[in-house]
């Protein structure tokens, strides 16, 4: 039975108290959410008049920022495209409808290819604009995109933005320079003379190498069955410094564009070496191994609060006494040791790698690495990469907005987590400049999530992330299963879904809990990259529940544009930090973008359905009432 419940929450802030309307039926379901801001009784009294007419503008005084209702259904099409002219209604219309064509969808590539052939290039382009690039893409470069931008930010939502060039490359040559880019020196020696060089010292301590971390040609190009994440392939280093190049371009479009609310999303493969990766990955998980063999349990020792002193004891159990130099390196603070490594000095640009990395042989009492020996070169390619993340965090700092680092592969993401923490560490001192990104359809994200979050407070940084399903399912099951190491993915569409909503309830009470102490509960930021209904719902339920405002600008939302827009604009519109993740360039040079989105819809039909079905509503409502030629104009202000 329909119901409606006021509630009054009065926020953290001094000067002014924030509140809720919530109407509708019990559950998080068909409930209408009316943040309001900037409360005061006199201007409560003038302007909540009617909290059942869904077109009450919920704005309390001339001031205050407009704040449409919410409706959690996300079933109305006025709110959903009030964005859009009419034509860009039928014509995200008529883009799902091809996307709903099998035959469309998995010829799209080549169509591509045969209409740039028969109607040239420019014709080509302009019919391009008009259809499938105009409904993804936001325009050609930065200057071109201003236009979108200042749309969505007048509709109340932000950009991730991202430069979506692709290589358009064969399979054979993507393979070529994976496989190439992968190996290191030592192992390239060892593939042409057929002769081992040198033992892995780190197999006598904890056994074979791990097959996970070493390129295995059937699976070197990155892009098979990956529909929603573009690959970058390595090919060499002057290519990633014009990476470092266009992320630049893209931050300080975004800090230009969105007054420092925007975001630049970058890949870490982007910037270095996949070898350098693969690596690192190993010597992590290696190192977990090793805290395994010494102290029992599983995972990283920060979680096992363990003294430098329990650490000795451990150490001379095991039989090894001499270990005064693996000793001064480890990390600790008066609750524990945090690392067996000097972490922080990774992204210190002149950290030797291969050195650092040693721990004492269980077996024989003397130090061993965990990284087989790099070459000078190979050392050095590593400080590169280093220093190109150091500079994009660095001109994100100057420039006052946010960087996320995207997950990628499990193979690389050990060590794409560990320099984002250290990222972090190093940079997010007063607020989250750096953004790591977790992936919930596996089977540790919880984990990781809790040992990051605790590393954050016992390091005293502030903590962003962007929680994601994940794109790359079909690709690690087949990877894992061809190279016998176990399933890194959850059993289930629904073991994902719980993992998903158990991290995130995982960060809203840790949120909760500075709130109630006093603290900042910016230490803790959250973006919900998600198109699934049911997750956005949750997350606004539980900050519902657990008494977060939007104005507390904790968590935000984020989905794809020319994607969901009947989520992403009613949460922007309500007064949600609701972000578009925006990409931009040339036509031409993102067909390959295209493509994947064209894929990437066929795979979710269900929801083409719904938003086709809102389309068709909203252009029969426009039909209606006599508004074909509807000019959207927006008053809404991003949080
Ligand atoms: C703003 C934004 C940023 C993103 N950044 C990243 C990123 O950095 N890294 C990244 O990997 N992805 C990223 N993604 C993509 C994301 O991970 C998902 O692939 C995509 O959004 C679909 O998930 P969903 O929650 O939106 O929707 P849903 O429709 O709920 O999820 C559908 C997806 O769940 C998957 N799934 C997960 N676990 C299982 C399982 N056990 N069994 C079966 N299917 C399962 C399916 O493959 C399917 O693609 C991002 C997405 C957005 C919107």
């Amino acid at each position: 039975m329909a119901f409606l419940r006021a509630v009054i929450r009065h926020s953290n802030s001094r000067n002014t108290g924030n509140i809720y309307l919530l109407h509708g039926t019990k559950g998080a379901r068909n409930q209408i959410y009316y943040p309001l801001i900037n409360y005061c009784p006199s201007a409560l009294r003038s302007s909540v008049t009617n909290p059942l007419n869904s077109n009450v503008t919920a704005s309390i005084n001339e001031n205050a920022p407009v704040r449409d209702p919410l409706d959690t259904n996300f079933s109305d099409p006025k709110a959903a495209f009030k964005s859009k002219t009419t034509w860009e209604v039928v014509r995200a219309y008529l883009v799902y409808q091809m996307c709903s064509s099998s035959w469309l969808v998995e010829n799209n590539m080549k169509l591509m290819k045969l209409g740039k052939a028969v109607f040239g290039e420019k014709l080509f382009c302009q019919i391009m604009k008009l259809t499938f690039y105009g409904h993804f893409v936001a325009g050609e470069d930065q200057y071109k995109i201003v236009p979108t931008l200042q749309r969505l930010q007048s509709f109340g939502v932000k950009p991730i933005l991202d430069y979506s060039v692709e290589e358009d490359i064969s399979q054979e040559e993507a393979e070529q320079r994976e496989v190439d880019a992968s190996l290191s020196e030592v192992e390239k020696k060892e593939a042409s003379s057929g002769v081992k060089a040198k033992p892995d010292e780190a197999a006598e301590v904890l056994g074979a190498p791990l097959p996970q971390y070493h390129v295995d040609k059937n699976f070197a190009d990155r892009r098979y069955k990956v529909a929603s994440a573009r690959t970058y392939f390595y090919l060499n280093e002057a290519t990633c410094e014009r990476n470092v190049e266009t992320f630049q371009n893209c931050l300080h479009a975004v800090a230009n564009a969105t007054y420092g609310t925007g975001i630049t999303a970058i890949k870490l493969t982007a910037l270095g070496r996949p070898q350098l990766l693969l690596q690192l990955s190993e010597v992590i998980m290696r190192a977990r191994n090793f805290v395994t063999e010494v102290m029992g349990g599983r995972g990283n020792v920060i979680g096992q609060n363990l003294s430098k002193d329990d650490l000795i004891k451990k150490l001379k159990e095991r039989g090894i006494q001499d270990t005064e130099k693996f000793l001064e390196k480890v990390v600790v603070d008066a609750q524990g040791v945090i690392h067996l490594f000097p972490w922080s000095g990774l992204i210190d640009e002149n950290f030797g790698l291969s050195e650092t990395f040693r721990v004492p042989s269980l077996k024989e009492g003397r130090m061993v690495r965990l990284l087989s020996q790099l070459s000078q070169k190979e050392e050095e390619m590593f400080r590169n990469m280093v220093r190109r993340l150091n500079t994009l965090v660095r001109t994100a700092e100057e420039l006052d907005v946010r960087i996320m680092v995207d997950a990628e592969q499990t193979y690389f993401q050990p060590a794409i987590s560990r320099l984002t923490l250290e990222l972090m560490q190093k940079y997010n001192t007063e607020k989250a400049i750096v953004f790591n990104t977790y992936q919930c359809y596996l089977r540790e994200a919880y984990n990781e999530v809790v040992t990051d979050l605790n590393q954050a407070k016992r390091q005293k940084f502030y903590f962003g992330a962007k929680l994601v399903r994940g794109a790359y399912i079909e690709q690690e099951r087949a990877r894992a299963s061809a190279l016998g190491y176990p399933d890194p993915i959850n059993p289930s569409y629904e073991a994902t879904s719980e993992m998903y909503h158990k991290t995130l309830t995982e960060c809203l009470s840790r949120i909760k809990t500075l709130k109630d102490a006093g603290d900042d509960p910016k230490k803790i930021a959250i973006m919900v990259a998600s198109h699934n209904e049911d997750t956005v719902r949750f997350a606004l339920q539980k900050m519902d529940e657990i008494g977060i405002s939007p104005e507390d600008k904790v968590i935000c939302f984020g989905q794809l544009l020319g994607m969901c827009d009947y989520i992403t604009f009613p949460l922007g519109q309500a007064g949600y930090s609701a972000y578009k993740y925006t990409p931009y360039g040339p036509v031409n040079e993102v067909l390959p973008y295209l493509s994947r989105r064209a894929m990437e819809n066929k795979g979710v039909l269900k929801k083409i359905e719904k938003e086709k079905s809102l389309l068709l509503s909203e252009i029969a409502r426009r039909l209606k009432s006599g508004q074909i030629f509807y000019r959207p104009r927006g008053n809404y202000r991003p949080i």
